[in-house]
């Protein structure tokens, strides 16, 4: 039986059995997404979740308040894709007018961020991180399944001119897919001033396909960069709960990131947590338990009652992942129903 938090012995905030705490929130604003990543989900797209099931605005910034005042500092919008929610730029200056003001950062795909840059910048938006695998036009329209890449080249240059800086860019690096060209990525990142991140792809898409013997892992990805750049990695000890790897790129200053989810995992200094579009928190990426916020808080929780449900999930947190082990089993909701 899971201990349950002991509120004479608790250490303050959103705590778990392993020293760590919650400081970063990850909130799924929508499970639709505009793109069909084959890594992510089928071509004709998931069964969407039901408006009424749903947090609305006023719902969510009443959870994330509660989360804000418990020790959440930063606060970053994902999905699904987030600019799909129509309501983005209230909600962002819904966020930036809580107290304390947690840093507000969103991952988005970056269709449609041209439009919207300059009004998430003047709501509150402080970061974003865009999506982005490839620089090439066919191979981006193949992974994504749509032809949106001249859409997303147009959103990262809006977000920088609108000062979400750093801009940075993710990449998922997939064998026989793109992992030939991650060293063009990181060039024309650097070109532009983007602060590049890969990914190690994880076990999350909807349609369970997920093979770990075919995962380009993050030394593969160092060795391919490392075939045209001096990489040096920069100390651990500036890392803290950062989940990238950096390395120097020729003696600098600008720099690479590898996040070797899977390969190295950062578990140990894990300070996430995560609340979905249907107002479910989930201590990790990988539970397979979440915790129901959405009907008590309809059914009159107060907020007291709402914080021991967050702090009774965070205190169940695991240890890791467990990606490893003989018992792991895929989470359920897909990547884009939890928020990556
Ligand atoms: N639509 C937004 C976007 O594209 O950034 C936000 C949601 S998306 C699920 C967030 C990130 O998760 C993207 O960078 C995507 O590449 C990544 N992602 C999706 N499935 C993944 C997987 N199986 N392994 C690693 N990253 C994955």
């Amino acid at each position: 039986m899971t201990r349950l938090p002991d509120p004479s012995v608790r250490p303050a905030g959103l705590a778990d059995q392993f020293g760590r705490r919650a400081r970063d929130l990850r909130v799924s604003v929508t499970d639709r997404c505009n793109l069909r990543c084959t890594y992510c989900m089928p071509a004709e797209g998931l069964p969407w979740m039901p408006k009424a099931e749903m947090l609305t605005d006023e719902e969510m910034l009443r959870i994330i308040g509660v989360f804000v005042r418990d020790g959440i500092t930063q606060v970053r919008l994902t999905g699904g894709e987030p600019l799909l929610r129509r309501s983005l730029v209230d909600l962002v200056a819904g966020i930036a007018a809580l107290e304390p003001r947690p840093k507000i950062a969103m991952t988005t795909n970056g269709v449609g961020l041209e439009r919207v840059a300059i009004g998430l910048k003047e709501a509150g938006l402080d970061r974003v991180n865009v999506s982005l695998d490839t620089i090439d036009s066919d191979t981006f329209t193949q992974l994504t399944r749509r032809d949106r890449l001249a859409d997303v080249e147009a959103g990262l240059k809006a977000a920088a001119d609108a000062g979400l800086t750093p801009v940075k860019v993710n990449a998922v690096a997939m064998r026989g897919i793109n992992d030939d060209s991650v060293a063009d990525v990181l060039a024309w990142c650097l070109e532009r001033g983007y602060e590049l991140r890969f990914i190690e792809q994880m076990p999350l898409d909807a349609q369970h396909a997920w093979d770990r013997t075919q995962m380009i892992s993050a030394d593969e990805i160092r060795e391919r960069l490392s075939q045209r750049w001096e990489l040096t990695p920069l100390p651990a000890a500036d890392r803290g709960s950062a989940p990238a790897e950096r390395f120097l790129i020729d003696g600098g200053p600008e720099t690479v990131g590898i996040i070797a989810s899977v390969s190295a995992p950062f578990c140990a200094a894990c300070d996430r947590t995560r609340l979905t579009a249907d107002g479910q928190v989930r201590n990790c990426l990988f539970s397979t338990t979440e915790t129901d916020l959405r009907g008590p808080l309809r059914e009159g929780a107060t907020d007291d009652e709402l914080l021991g449900l967050m702090r009774g999930e965070m205190w169940r947190k695991r240890r890791g992942h467990g990606i490893g082990d003989p018992d792991f089993v895929q989470p359920d909701r897909p990547m884009s129903a939890i928020g990556g």
